[in-house]
């Protein structure tokens, strides 16, 4: 039995995962800590660096932050999309995406580092606009 929260890691708090694959799962992060359209993406394969990924890992990887990127640019009134992942807390490889909006006062890693939240309602709407964008494959890897 492994210790690591994310190798079964439990629901999502709203609607469920955003995307699943024989890879990767994307689940909204909790409505107390992060604004609406932040996602996780975490690896199904317990692993903890990008050097370990396979092939296919790496491959896939790149191609859903591509869609997950431009959903969420389509989807939130999203300027730029941030991505950081240091799996230090938790030693399982996964990734956070932050929508910055446009009209936001911060940049970089100053947006980062301010304290975020979004209201349950936001967040499963968001949720469920994000899944639908995806399902449509408007945004498909080409
Ligand atoms: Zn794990």
């Amino acid at each position: 039995m492994s210790d690591c929260p994310y190798c079964e890691p439990p629901a999502p708090e709203f609607g469920g995962w955003v995307h699943e694959d024989e890879n990767w799962l994307v689940a909204h992060g909790p409505a107390a800590t992060t604004m609406a359209g932040a996602l996780r993406v975490t690896s199904r394969r317990h692993f903890t660096d990008f050097a370990e990924m396979t092939t296919a890992e790496s491959e896939s990887f790149g191609r859903l932050l591509t869609r997950l990127d431009a959903t969420l640019r389509a989807v939130t009134d999203a300027e730029r999309v941030h991505v950081v992942s240091t799996r230090d807390r938790v030693p399982h490889f996964h990734a956070w995406l932050y929508p910055r909006p446009a009209h936001h006062p911060l940049r970089g890693t100053a947006f980062l580092d301010a304290p975020q939240q979004s209201s349950p309602a936001d967040t499963e709407k968001t949720v469920h606009v994000i899944r639908h964008h995806l399902a449509e494959g408007r945004t498909a890897a080409r």
